[in-house]
């Protein structure tokens, strides 16, 4: 078994996965950081690879605990029992949580997006979310997990979006960042990527913006459904406008002229999957 002991912080087993909060690490690595026992197993059920697994002594002895540790053992990985300034050192210093997972990024490119084995949980329709430029990840982390409250299909990242595998996407996706299959793109290869979708599958591509578009509810989606969300301060681009069957627009009836990009991804994935039926 792959298991060390570690109480220093200046160990540089620590100090490494510490770096894993800097981006250029993260790109340079291809690892993440994963905080707190629920997403950790979440991880290994879906089968990601677990390069380190950091728990604290006191719980070492639960079966969960093991269960992760012997996982990571199976990904060649180590684990490493710590004591509390180890974890307050790798952890979120407000709420230090007593189990940290190293994982392996899996971001894919959109050319291995196979269109036709995509089916959304209930077997109905297929849905994959495009976001262009996000920059804050904790709306992306949310979306992320939206997709997969829905089941919808995929996220893909159009153009310099914020990092998925930051420290805030991650947390805000509750673990649904291992169930949600991440593709990234230029806007060129989405264009590209679109209409070969839209071919092959003959369905909606939905653009969203406030002005020039018509009330969602006036939309009756087919069964398959590609929703195009826009950046949070310049909205939807006049490129993909151009790609969009249709244009939606969910109305805003106060003096807000917006909604949030992640309660308005939440909105239009309920009202165009209708996951309840
Ligand atoms: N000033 C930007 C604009 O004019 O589009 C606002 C961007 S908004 C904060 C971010 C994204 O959320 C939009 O690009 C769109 O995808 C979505 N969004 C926000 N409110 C919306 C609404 N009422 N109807 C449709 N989409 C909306």
């Amino acid at each position: 078994m792959a298991e060390k002991l570690i109480t220093s912080p200046t160990n540089p087993i620590v100090k490494d996965i510490k770096a894993l909060e800097m981006r250029k690490r993260r790109k340079e690595t291809g690892l993440f950081l994963v905080e707190g026992l629920r997403s950790v197993i979440e991880g290994m059920e879906c089968g990601a690879t677990l390069k380190y697994i950091a728990y604290h002594t006191d719980i070492k002895q639960k079966d969960d605990v093991k269960r992760c540790v012997s996982y990571c053992n199976k990904c060649d990985g180590l684990a490493l029992e710590v004591n509390d300034i180890v974890l307050e050192k790798i952890s979120r210093k407000d709420n230090p949580q007593s189990v940290i997972g190293v994982f392996e990024q899996k971001t894919l490119s959109l050319k291995n997006l196979d269109i036709q084995s995509l089916k959304n949980k209930n077997d109905t329709s297929r849905c994959i979310v495009a976001l262009e430029q996000v920059r804050d990840p904790g709306n992306l982390g949310t979306i992320i997990r939206t997709i997969d409250a829905v089941g919808a299909n995929a996220v893909i990242l159009i153009g310099q979006c914020c990092d998925p595998y930051s420290i805030e996407a991650v947390r805000a996706t509750m673990g649904s960042l291992f169930s949600v299959p991440i593709y990234q793109a230029t806007l060129e290869e989405f264009k590209d990527w679109a209409k070969g979708w839209q071919e092959k599958t003959g369905g909606d591509i939905l653009g969203t913006t406030l002005q020039t578009s018509v009330d969602f509810r006036e939309v009756k989606p087919k069964s398959s459904v590609l929703l195009m969300m826009g950046n949070e301060q310049a909205g939807l681009s006049e490129d993909l406008r151009q790609i969009a069957t249709s244009c939606i627009r969910l109305p805003m009836n106060g003096r807000a002229d917006s909604l949030n990009l992640s309660v308005a991804t939440g909105v239009c994935l309920y009202a165009l999957l209708e996951p309840w039926k």
